[in-house]
């Protein structure tokens, strides 16, 4: 059920997170530029609408101006005469009267520019609604108003705006309403403009959207790419724990690069952990089978004869209990070389003063091997010297390499043990006169499992793992391990450590004791 789910979980095709941030982006965009060109053109609208109604109404208070000089109701024999000389000339076909005709006077006939604007239409209206006046543009529709003034903004054909003035003319004297004037302002430069501001604001925002689309369906891409890459990775492996691909190198210095150095990094320490827990595996069960195999011989020695023979049954069950304990001591090793891989993360601030565990462990390798001697030097060492390892790991250090020499010892049962500080590094030797180790022998024995004779050190006890946790323990303390031997002569194994400052032995106590605190 699990692997179908996961096996179901495929690549999306279509990037959803390309489509979402491409959506985000377009719609921000076009969402800004909307309200972007609502502001710009309401507020130039605005304003040439302004600007339009001023003329409107400039017009209208001229004509007011000239008209309600008129006593009675406004008829064509009364209008024309009341408007400015310039203008009646003009009225009356003749050329307008300009400032050579009126040479030294600032003449200047606003009336007239403003009859003659084409975007504006006049008419004056008699109280009976006639027409008795207009400026030859189309013709305004004459409209009841409430007041003496009215404006009003219509739409025309082809969603042109026009503004529609109303101005009822009353006589200056007496207030009597004599007629009306009604101004049309067709408004051709505020349409124009606001046609021409339309088509460009469409135009404009439709290019940025597209462009902006473009650039962040680029940006993207960019940045999903190695996203899609690394989870195909993640799924290669996922799906072959085994398998050996890895992110390739995006060429590009940044986060995702980053993650993806990470990612092979842990993907490769991860084939390491499983290479050697398979190597392990495969070690430990071809070490495990001997045992089970003298054990099972044994018992089948003790079915078929044991049983009445007390002589087999004696020995068969004493090399039964051997092997059963040459087992636990395996397994015990082996679970002490899988320690020795994690020490410095369950020890960070141990600190051990090196000649207290000297002796101890000479003293101790003394009593349990009275037939050997152990011998103890120290003279280069400072009795305080201290070193970061915990102290216990020192001394299982020590029980190894003595417990070694004693083992591959022949004639000369003596060990010595010999410390010394020197450069700052503390040095420790255990040399023993046995039977030493052939140079090609001597880079293989920090191997798991390696014997140089299997069967001879069998029966003296030996798996082959005492020196592999030894050189794992010393690597978790960045320490040293070396051997020099000489084949017949003897072996001497040098650990080195370097020695701490009094200050930093004080500081990591010092923290010790706080995580201790803490715990
Ligand atoms: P073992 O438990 O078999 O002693 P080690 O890892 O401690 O395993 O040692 C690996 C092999 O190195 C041993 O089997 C032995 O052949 C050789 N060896 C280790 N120490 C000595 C020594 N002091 N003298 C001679 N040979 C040694």
């Amino acid at each position: 059920m699990k692997r179908s789910k996961v096996k179901g979980k495929k690549e999306t095709k279509h990037s959803s997170l390309i489509v979402r941030w491409v959506s985000i982006v377009a719609l921000t965009i076009m969402v800004s530029f909307i309200v972007f060109s609502v502001v710009i053109y309401s507020v130039v609208g605005q304003q040439s609408l302004v600007q339009q109604k001023k003329t409107s109404t400039e017009m209208v208070v001229k004509l007011n101006e000239s008209l309600n000089r008129i006593p009675h109701e406004l008829q064509i024999s009364n209008v024309v005469p009341a408007l400015t000389p310039s203008t009646r000339n003009v009225l009356e076909g003749n050329p307008p009267i300009t400032n050579d005709d009126h040479p030294g006077s600032a003449f200047n006939d606003d009336l007239l520019s403003s009859l003659t604007n084409p975007d504006l239409s006049v008419v004056v209206y008699n109280l009976e609604k006639e027409d008795v006046f207009d400026n030859g543009g189309p013709i305004p529709k004459f409209k009841h108003i409430k007041g003496d003034y009215s404006m009003e903004s219509v739409y025309v054909k082809g969603h042109r705006r026009q503004i529609i003035t109303y101005q009822k003319v009353r006589a200056a004297h007496s207030g009597k309403l004599t007629g009306y004037i009604v101004v049309a302002n067709k408004m051709s430069y505020y349409n124009e403009l606001m046609h021409d501001l339309l088509k460009w604001m469409v135009r404009i925002s439709a290019i940025a959207i597209v462009v902006f689309i473009l650039i962040s369906y680029m940006i993207v891409r960019g940045v999903v790419r190695p996203i899609k890459e690394m989870s195909k990775v993640a799924r290669e492996v996922n799906a072959d724990p085994n398998s050996t691909a890895r992110i390739r190198s995006f060429h590009r210095n940044d986060e995702l690069q980053e993650l993806a150095v990470s990612l092979n990094q842990m993907l490769d320490r991860m084939q390491r952990y499983i290479d050697q827990q398979k190597e392990f595996v495969g070690d430990v069960s071809h070490e495990l089978r001997t045992p089970v195999a003298v054990i099972e011989g044994h018992l089948n020695l003790l079915e078929r004869w044991g049983k009445d023979d007390p002589e087999i049954l004696e020995e068969s069950i004493n090399a039964s209990l051997q092997e059963a304990k040459r087992m636990q001591h395996l397994i015990q090793e082996m679970l002490d070389l899988t320690r020795a891989e994690q020490i410095n993360v369950q020890y960070p601030n141990a600190v051990t003063i090196v000649a207290d565990v000297l002796k101890r462990v000479a003293g101790d390798m003394g009593m349990v091997h009275q037939d050997f001697s152990i011998g103890l030097e120290m003279d280069d060492l400072p009795q305080d010297t201290e070193i970061q390892i915990y102290q216990g790991h020192l001394e299982q250090l020590l029980v190894i390499l003595v417990d070694n020499g004693i083992k591959y010892s022949t004639t000369r049962k003596e060990i010595n043990i010999s410390a010394g500080l020197a450069q700052n590094d503390v040095h420790i030797i255990v040399q023993d006169f046995g039977e030493g180790i052939s140079k090609e022998d001597q880079s293989k024995i920090f191997n798991r499992f390696y014997r140089v004779d299997k069967a001879r050190t069998r029966e003296k006890g030996g798996n082959g793992l005492g020196l592999s946790i030894a050189q794992k323990l010393v690597n978790s303390y960045h320490g040293k391990i070396s051997v020099e031997s000489v084949e017949g002569q003897g072996s001497q194994f040098i650990i080195e450590f370097p020695a701490l400052t009094k200050k930093q032995a004080q500081t990591l106590r010092e923290r010790a004791q706080s995580q201790k605190e803490a715990e």
